[in-house]
């Protein structure tokens, strides 16, 4: 990464350690390494637009291109008050890992503008949309084969419409030109799958965790996801869907975090009703059942056996990390926990899924998007009826051989050809199983420290790779 203006953040210095310390382990040339730890490119941009008022305000937005050694670049858009350059860097550079670690043709990006989504009004979050987009097409750092964006925090698919219907408009002759994007509208050439994508991946690598006995044993844990109890911190895309799916597969939901106040019930809460109180009342307050805890940070050290950040970065530092009470830290956000913090859980035998692999879901489906955005096809749509008939034709020669029959409701669930959504579901698990099983394998066979340590190790072995590949361009 390149050198912050300002003090680096915790959150920035923690990438780089987490890098380091897998880079000291790693035999490739010291120089290469560096380039690797490198940000290639940052566009920092000011802006003008106007409000509701008419009234000209200056927009502060970043995008950072991380890596280069795959096009395009990817890597989701940030709204929030408290973005800075640094931040987009370090979430930029762990882009670039987590493609590199789920097998994905990218480098890593990240952009942010600095506005509070949730304090301005759609009108005026349409046009500083827009207004970014028309900056990052000026200085090329968007493209269906340069750089992608997607969402990330204070962003869907509102924001992502604008920008490919804004890219579009300015580059009316190009063929591919929805590709620029991913995580758009169903309407607009998104891709079943993608909304809860993040947060259904969180699911599955929690569960891929969860199912190796020796590991649970030490953790004196037994395996499987039923009855684990669980506290998710942040009910956005990715916290309300990780929790739905855990809590679909027999998790209970003990706990939840939001701004604002939080909820603990040893007997597990209500998730669906939660979130629609949170929705309707924007905040926890007044649910009604459990006990209601003003500060949300507090829910994060209660009793519980797996805890999921799922909203920002640097919320497990060293000043809470003794006093946090879970056996698993499933790290759903970007960055949750400090390099600082991260060495006192291990020592406390707490064992961290590290964000890089478990929030890899929402690219993985944003890969899915961005191929039949190019491709101009759906998933489904070549292999339907041949999927049919070659089932219906098993069935037939089986009645044929056996005499018997079967109903016809059983016939049809047999035969019924997968919708793409289900693809895309089914890819996505095993995208989060395989690589679970690559970080787990490294981390047991090379003697690592840890899971993340693990994961970095094939990131940076893969990203290394790819460079000598290349060759260095005089
Ligand atoms: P979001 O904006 O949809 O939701 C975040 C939620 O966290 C909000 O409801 C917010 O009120 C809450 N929150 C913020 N600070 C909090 C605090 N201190 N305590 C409790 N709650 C708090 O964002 P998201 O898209 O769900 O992203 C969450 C995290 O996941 C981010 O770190 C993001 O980078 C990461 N991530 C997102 C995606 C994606 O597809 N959206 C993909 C990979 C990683």
């Amino acid at each position: 990464m390149n050198e912050p203006a300002s003090a680096p953040s915790p959150f920035y210095q923690s990438v780089g350690a987490y890098f380091d310390r897998a880079a000291d382990l790693s035999s490739f040339p010291v120089g290469l390494l560096d380039q690797v730890k490198s940000c290639n490119g940052i566009y920092r941009m000011k802006f003008p637009v106007k409000d509701d008022e008419g009234n000209i305000v200056v927009i502060e937005a970043f995008r950072a291109e991380h890596s280069h050694h795959r096009l395009p670049c990817k890597g989701g858009i940030r709204f929030s008050p408290h973005v800075t350059q640094e931040e987009t860097v370090a979430l930029a550079a762990l882009m670039t890992y987590k493609c590199a670690l789920v097998g994905l043709p990218f480098g890593g990006a990240k952009g942010s503008v600095r506005i509070d989504p949730r304090a301005i009004s759609p009108g005026f979050r349409e046009r500083v949309t827009r207004r970014y987009t028309a900056e990052l097409v000026k200085k090329n750092f968007i493209g269906p084969q340069t750089d992608v964006p997607a969402p990330d925090y204070g962003t869907g698919e509102q924001e992502m419409a604008w920008i490919a219907d804004t890219y579009r408009a300015l580059n009316f002759n190009q063929p591919d030109t929805y590709a620029c994007v991913t995580g758009k509208p169903l309407d607009l050439h998104g891709i079943p799958g993608r909304r809860e994508a993040t947060g259904l991946g969180v699911y599955f690598g929690i569960k891929e965790c969860l199912d190796r006995a020796e590991d649970m044993a030490a953790l004196g844990l037994t395996p499987g996801v039923a009855g684990k109890r669980v506290i998710i911190q942040g009910l956005g895309n990715v916290g309300s869907h990780a929790a739905h799916f855990l809590q679909k597969n027999g998790a209970l939901i003990v706990g939840l975090a939001e701004l604002g106040g939080g909820l603990y019930d040893p007997a597990g809460l209500d998730l669906r009703r939660a979130q629609h109180h949170f929705r309707e009342n924007g905040s926890l307050a007044d649910f009604g059942a459990g006990t209601f805890v003003a500060d949300p940070a507090q829910v994060l050290e209660m009793p519980c056996d797996i805890l999921v950040p799922a909203a920002l970065e640097s919320v497990i530092t060293p000043a809470n990390a003794p006093r946090i009470q879970a056996k698993i830290i499933a790290e759903a956000a970007n960055g949750p926990v400090e390099f600082a913090a991260d060495e006192i859980l291990t020592a406390r035998g707490i064992l961290v899924i590290p964000d890089l692999y478990l929030n890899a879901g929402g690219v993985t489906v944003s890969y899915f998007e961005w191929l039949k955005n190019l491709s101009h096809v759906s998933f489904d749509r070549m292999t339907t009826r041949i999927s049919e008939q070659a089932k219906t034709q098993i069935i037939d020669a089986v009645e044929r051989l056996t005499g018997r029959t079967l109903e016809n409701g059983d016939r049809h669930q047999i035969t019924a050809p997968p919708r793409e959504v289900d693809i895309v579901h089914s890819a996505l698990a095993e995208t989060m199983a395989f690589a679970y099983h690559q970080i787990h394998d490294a981390w047991k066979t090379r003697d690592l420290p840890d899971l993340r340590t693990a994961a970095y190790t094939v990131a940076l072995d893969r990203v290394c790779r790819s460079y000598l590949a290349h060759g260095i361009f005089p």
